[in-house]
C-alpha cells in the first residue's frame, strides 16, 4: 500500500515557549537510505515516549524517530503546559463524563505524569516542572455553578480539591475578575517547549532523531518505507505518532474519524517590576476556565502572562495569518478584561497549534495494519494522554500486558464523522455557539 501525505506540518505562528529558548543545536535530517528495526513517525510527546520506551525495552534495536520540524516546535511545545491528571472532556460542559470512564482516564493520565516525572528527574530536564496543581476559575454565576458541579463530580471520585471564593482568587491571580475557583492539586505545570527539547536531548543512544524531515509518502509493506525529500527510512515496524496530521495518510491515519482542531496562545512581553507589583497575586499559577471554551491563563515565574483561547476547525492542519490575527485580538480582549491594572501590555508572541479530537473522545491506539502501530488522538490532553499512549504502544507492540495497557485498549476508537461539507458546517457552528455561550469566560 502506497500512501501520499495530503498535507504536511506548517509553521503556525511564532510560539513564545519555543522563542524564549536559546536556538537549538544543529540536528540531523534524513539523508540517503536509512535502515532501522523500528521507525517512529512524529517527535511530539507520543512519538518521543514511544521511541524512548522501545529503546528501554529493546536496548539492542535501532529506532529511527522522524520529525518534520525541530523537536518542541510542534504542538508538543506549543501548548499551555498543563499536565492534567483529572477528567477533562472538551466535549462536555463540566469536563467530566461518567464515573468509571473518569476513573480510567485518571489512571492513564497519572501514568503519563509518573513516566514523565521519572524521565525529567533522571535526565535533569530543565522545563520549569511545577507540582502546584491547577485552578479552575469562574467569572460569573454560570461558571460558579459549573465549578460546583465539577466539585461534586470530584467528591464522588474521592479526588482532593478545594473551592476558592472571590477573595482567595484575587489573592492568587491579582485580579478581581474571578468570582470563584477550584484548586485541584494533581496537575503539573511545565514549560512545554523546554520539556520537548529536553526529552529530545536525552533520548537513549539507540534512538536516532531525524528532524526537519517531513515524510511525504509511506509505503506500507515488509519492510515499511518512509519517503522524505532527501532520503528514505526503511523498517519492518512503524509507529504512527502524528496526532492531528495522521489523517494526511488517508485510511491508514483514520481519515474521516479525526477532527483536526486548532487552538491559539499568546505570550506577553516581560512585565516590569512595577507592573508585577501593580498586578499583585502569586508569582506562578495556571488557570483553566470553568467553561471548556473559555480562556486559559498562566502567570509565569519569569514575569510574563500566557493566554490561550479560540478554536477553529482546520481540516488541512494549518493556521492562516488571518486566524492568527483574529486569535491575537481575542487574546488581547481577554487579557484587558482580566488585567485592567496592566493597560498597554501587548503580546510578543502569538501562535496556533493542532489538537486532535474525535467526536466520541476515542483514541486511535493499537495495530492498524500488519507491523503498523498507532498512538494518535490525544483529545486535547497530549501532555499526559499522548505520553502514556506513546509508552503503552511500545509495550503493546512487544506483546506486554498491564492494567494500564488494558485500560488503554478499552478506550473507544474514534467514531466516523459525517461527510463534508456537513462536518465543517456542523463543527464551525458548534464552536461558534459554545464560544458564544462561554460568554465572559472567554
Ligand atoms: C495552544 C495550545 C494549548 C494547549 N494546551 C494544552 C495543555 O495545557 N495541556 C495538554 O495536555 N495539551 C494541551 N494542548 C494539546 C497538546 O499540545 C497536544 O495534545 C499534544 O501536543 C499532542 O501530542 P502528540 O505527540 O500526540 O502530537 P503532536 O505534538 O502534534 O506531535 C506530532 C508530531 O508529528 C509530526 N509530524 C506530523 N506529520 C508528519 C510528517 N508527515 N512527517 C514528519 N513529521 C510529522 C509533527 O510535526 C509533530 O511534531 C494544547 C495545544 C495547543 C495548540
Amino acid at each position: 500500500m502506497q500512501l501520499r501525505s495530503s498535507f504536511l506540518p506548517q509553521d503556525d505562528g511564532r510560539c513564545g515557549w519555543y522563542g524564549l529558548l536559546p536556538p537549538p543545536t544543529p540536528g540531523i535530517s534524513v539523508s540517503g537510505q536509512i535502515n532501522a528495526d523500528w521507525v517512529v513517525l512524529g517527535a511530539g510527546l507520543a512519538g518521543m515516549a514511544a521511541a524512548r520506551r522501545l529503546a528501554e525495552l529493546l536496548p539492542n534495536a535501532s529506532i529511527a524517530l522522524v520529525e518534520a520540524r525541530r523537536a518542541g516546535f510542534g504542538a508538543g511545545g506549543r501548548n499551555s503546559g498543563f499536565m492534567v491528571d483529572l477528567p477533562h472532556d472538551l466535549n462536555s460542559h463540566s469536563y467530566t463524563s461518567d464515573k468509571d470512564a473518569d476513573r480510567r482516564i485518571i489512571r492513564l493520565s497519572r501514568g503519563g505524569i509518573d513516566y514523565m516525572r521519572e524521565i525529567v528527574t533522571r535526565e535533569r530536564i530543565e522545563c520549569d516542572w511545577r507540582e502546584q496543581g491547577k485552578i479552575h476559575g469562574a467569572a460569573n454565576g454560570q461558571g460558579t455553578r459549573a465549578l460546583e458541579a465539577f466539585s461534586r463530580g470530584l467528591s464522588d471520585l474521592d479526588e482532593p480539591h478545594r473551592m476558592l471564593d472571590a477573595a482567595a482568587m484575587k489573592a492568587v491571580t491579582g485580579t478581581d475578575f474571578y468570582k470563584a475557583g477550584l484548586h485541584a492539586p494533581g496537575c503539573v505545570l511545565v514549560q512545554p517547549a523546554a520539556l520537548c527539547r529536553g526529552l529530545a536531548g536525552s533520548l537513549p543512544k539507540n534512538v536516532t532523531l531525524y528532524e526537519d524531515s517531513p515524510v511525504s509518502q509511506i509505503h506500507v509493506g515488509q519492510p515499511h518505507r518512509l519517503v522524505t525529500a532527501n532520503g528514505t527510512v526503511t523498517a519492518p515496524r512503524l509507529v504512527l505518532a502524528t496526532n492531528a496530521y495522521a489523517s494526511a495518510f488517508g485510511e491508514l491515519g483514520f481519515k474521516g474519524r479525526l477532527l483536526p482542531v486548532y487552538t491559539y496562545g499568546s505570550l506577553t512581553r516581560q512585565l516590569t517590576a512595577e507592573e508585577l507589583t501593580r498586578l499583585g497575586g502569586e508569582g506562578s499559577w495556571g488557570l483553566i476556565p470553568a467553561d471548556p471554551l473559555g480562556t486559559t491563563v498562566r502567570r509565569l515565574a519569569s514575569g510574563r502572562i500566557c493566554i490561550r483561547n479560540s478554536f477553529t476547525y482546520n481540516p488541512d492542519v494549518a493556521a492562516t495569518s488571518r486566524m492568527l490575527e483574529r486569535a491575537k485580538r481575542a487574546h488581547q480582549k481577554s487579557f484587558d478584561v482580566r488585567f485592567p491594572m496592566l493597560p498597554g501590555v501587548d503580546f510578543e508572541y502569538t501562535w496556533g497549534g493542532a489538537l486532535c479530537l474525535s467526536r466520541n473522545s476515542g483514541s486511535a491506539f493499537g495495530e492498524i495494519a500488519p507491523g503498523v502501530y498507532s498512538a494518535v488522538c490525544c483529545n486535547g490532553l497530549g501532555l499526559t494522554r499522548s505520553t502514556i499512549a506513546g509508552k503503552l504502544i511500545a509495550e503493546y507492540a512487544l506483546g506486554m500486558d498491564s492494567e494500564l495497557l488494558r485500560i488503554m485498549l478499552e478506550q473507544p476508537k474514534p467514531c466516523r464523522n459525517p461527510p463534508e461539507p456537513l462536518l465543517g458546517i456542523g463543527l464551525r457552528s458548534s464552536i461558534a455557539w459554545k464560544e458564544w455561550t462561554a460568554g465572559i469566560e472567554l
